[in-house]
């Protein structure tokens, strides 16, 4: 039976390549974590009901931009239709962090003169003997792109995994 929903947020899920994108997508809506799952190549979509507020049911249509491709050269019709942005980087891959900036700049011309909330996120937080972006430098980050916040989240822990969706959907709803 198709569920009925209030209200329905495109969520488009972007930074660079092996950031963990696919994973987390896959841990949020499957609950699951395989290492050794390939990413699927080209865009994976996923659809998931939250549960937001009493008698307020959110349909989340999901976006991966999974792979190698650079976000020019893959089809951008999603965006369009996207009020939300998670943008990951690997907290112990500095170079994932340091494309931060020009993945935030590309989706943001492209989408004007609509607006984008973004979230930051620096995932693999298990990975905390590694790290190499403190969490000051990314909430500083984060505070300076108008972003609606920083969150450290671990899809192999399954850390922040449901809060990361939960923070960017209660700043799209709050926006309505
Ligand atoms: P994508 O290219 O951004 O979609 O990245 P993938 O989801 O394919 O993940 C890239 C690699 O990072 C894979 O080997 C995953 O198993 C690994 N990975 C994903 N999430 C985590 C995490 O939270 N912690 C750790 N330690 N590894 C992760």
């Amino acid at each position: 039976m198709e569920i009925s929903w209030n209200f329905r947020f495109g969520i488009v899920i972007l930074g660079d390549s092996a950031v963990g994108k696919s994973s987390l997508l896959h841990r949020y809506t499957e609950g699951t974590f395989d290492e050794s799952r390939k990413s699927p190549l080209g865009i994976d979509f996923k659809v998931k009901h939250l549960d937001f507020d009493p008698g307020v049911l959110i349909k989340l249509l999901l976006w991966d931009t999974a792979g190698q491709e650079r976000f020019r050269s893959i089809s951008k019709s999603y965006m369009r239709n996207s009020v939300g942005c998670l943008l990951v980087f690997d907290i112990s891959q500095r170079k994932t962090f340091d494309q931060v900036r020009s993945w935030h700049k590309e989706v943001v011309e492209y989408v004007k003169p609509a607006t984008m909330v973004f979230s930051l996120i620096g995932h693999k937080a298990d990975l905390e003997a590694q790290r190499t972006v403190s969490k000051k430098e990314a909430e500083e980050m984060a505070k300076e792109l108008d972003m609606t916040g920083y969150l450290e989240v671990s899809s192999k822990d399954n850390t922040n995994v449901d809060l990361a969706f939960e923070m960017l959907t209660k700043e799209i709803y709050s926006q309505f």
